[in-house]
């Protein structure tokens, strides 16, 4: 039991949160975590399941004498909830969020937040398609990147601190520059869960989706799409919309590929299909050397619960 913060506030009580109480607990990181939602149903649900030491009714007092406050609503929230907080922020406390995105939640908060907190704004790799203060588990995090996007000018202790804290939760932490991950993050994970969204309405638009021989034959690839396309709308949408040239670029580097894929299936170039898979099979086995995912033959459907 290794204690962080002596007062952890988690604003938005869903997954993500949720999940962070339960690893918060595991670890002892926090003396007292309190929790705030927006609706009185969730914060009902939140009391009902022990999910957060204290469950408060106004934001202000979940983050009034917290070391740590985490944003974890979804991004285009997170601008308004900073401006209600920045009045009764205590001073030295370090102001912190999950958003999937950061340069946008950078742009949004930091111009409400008073000079004497730190703000580092983190992104934990980790996710379900599942939302709600019931779908967090414990586990969620372990052995998953946590990315930390601290200004230049942070405070070098207070970036230690919250290393050490998604450290005790059970992430692998790393630096990374905000343009940079949305980027990175447009490649690896915004535009894939498009791609998703697409062909699962790409199904349904041939009206086969709720065909069961569809479902029952799909193994493993278009069973994925579907789980994937099964996240969270809010969260989706605002990820789009506030990571909106990273992911335009790469999917315009998309089209381009499909295009030159679609000419080589018409053409019949085999050598070109060929070389491309083998090129992919590649990258498959770099991510497994990684240890960012199992070889099992299953598509990973054991760790169903860690994609982000
Ligand atoms: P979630 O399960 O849908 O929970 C969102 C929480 O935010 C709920 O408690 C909700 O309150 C609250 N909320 C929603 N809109 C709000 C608003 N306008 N003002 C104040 N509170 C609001 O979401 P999540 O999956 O935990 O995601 C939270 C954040 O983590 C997002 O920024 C997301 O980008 C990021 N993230 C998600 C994943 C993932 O895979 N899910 C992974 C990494 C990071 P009510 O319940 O009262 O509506």
């Amino acid at each position: 039991m290794t204690k962080v913060y002596d007062r952890v506030a988690l604003i938005g009580l869903g997954l993500i949160a949720s999940s962070m109480y339960w690893a918060i607990k595991r670890a002892g990181l926090a003396g007292e975590v309190t929790g705030f939602a927006r609706s009185a149903e969730t914060r009902d649900t939140a009391r009902r399941i022990g999910l957060c030491d204290r469950v408060c009714d106004t934001v202000q007092d979940a983050v009034r004498d917290a070391d740590l406050v985490v944003l974890c609503v979804p991004v285009g929230a997170m601008g308004s909830v900073a401006r209600d907080i920045a009045p009764v922020l205590k001073s030295g406390a370090t102001i912190s969020d999950v958003g999937s995105v950061k340069r946008s939640v950078i742009d949004a908060v930091a111009p409400h937040l008073p000079a004497c907190v730190h703000f580092i704004p983190a992104h934990p790799l980790a996710g379900t398609e599942h939302s709600g203060p019931e779908s967090g588990f414990a586990t969620l995090f372990d052995n998953r990147w946590c990315l930390l996007v601290p200004m230049p000018e942070t405070d070098a202790d207070a970036v230690q601190r919250l290393r050490d804290f998604w450290v005790g939760i059970g992430s692998n932490v790393d630096e990374m520059d905000p343009d940079h991950h949305d980027l990175v993050l447009a490649v690896t994970s915004h535009t894939p869960h498009l791609i998703a969204y697409t062909m699962v309405g790409v199904a349904d638009d041939l009206g086969r989706v709720t065909d069961s021989e569809v479902i029952k034959y799909s193994a493993a690839g278009f069973r994925d799409f579907t789980r994937i396309a099964a996240s969270d709308p809010t969260m989706w949408r605002d990820v789009f919309l506030t990571n909106k040239d990273a992911t335009l670029e790469i999917l315009g580097r998309f089209t381009e590929e499909l295009f030159a894929l679609q000419r080589a299936i018409r053409t019949g170039d085999g050598e070109m299909l060929h070389d491309y898979f083998t090129r992919t099979r590649s990258i498959r086995r770099g991510i497994i050397e990684a240890g960012q995912d199992t070889d099992a033959p299953d598509f990973g459907r054991a760790q169903l619960d860690n994609k982000e």
